[in-house]
């Protein structure tokens, strides 16, 4: 019986709030929407909407040249407060509200750099004390579950839809965040809000 589920990750109860990480961008932060901001304010590109990208990999679906896709993303990496990256509806309060029910937060990126992310993270939380908010930078995709395998982590919400199938794979339950850049038929739990993953978690 279980054997046929073993591609569909079912949540049987909720998990206790030291199971649950998160990817930082497009769950907690709204970089697709910096990345248009950006593009608008310093390459006089104005036309771009969220709604255009519809793959993970920008230069798969948006009309400009891979360089300056290439350059927006450098200074989205490097600089979260100069391109006023902005966080996801929700994302801010329900962390805080995790925080207080948990030893630590923690979120795993494929982003190279971390101090840059990290800083920006504190200063959203601004109610969590710093030595709670925990950040790994893996550099790439594919070292997320053998990261967050290690940490014991049982869920992870995620928008890349490839790095979920690896999650499930080494068994994390991954929880995908809708974006219109994963809205292909997939096997995992989907959530639309931080409303929607706080009732993933144990919240006595
Ligand atoms: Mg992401």
């Amino acid at each position: 019986m279980l054997n046929t589920m073993k591609n569909s990750f079912v949540f049987p109860q909720r998990v206790e709030p030291d199971q649950i990480a998160f990817d930082i961008d497009g769950v907690v932060a709204d970089t697709m929407g910096a990345f248009i901001k950006v593009a608008s304010a310093e390459f006089g590109i104005d036309y771009l909407q969220k709604e255009q990208i519809t793959d993970y990999w920008l230069e798969k679906c948006l009309p400009i040249p891979e360089e300056t896709i290439l350059a927006i993303i450098d200074r989205l990496l490097k600089d979260p407060f100069g391109v006023d990256l902005m966080p996801i509806k929700g994302a801010k309060q329900s962390l805080e509200r995790l925080a207080a029910h948990s030893d630590s937060l923690t979120f795993v990126t494929a982003r190279p750099i971390r101090q840059p992310i990290l800083d920006w993270l504190v200063s959203l939380l601004e109610g969590v004390p710093r030595e709670m908010i925990n950040v790994i930078a893996t550099g790439q995709h594919k070292a997320k579950p053998e990261i967050l395998g290690g940490l014991g982590i049982k869920i992870f919400v995620e928008d890349h839809l490839e790095t979920c199938e690896a999650l499930c794979s080494n068994g994390i339950g991954a929880v995908v965040f809708d974006q219109p850049w994963n809205r292909q038929r997939t096997p995992f739990l989907r959530v639309s809000s931080w409303q929607e993953i706080m009732q993933l978690i144990k919240l006595t």
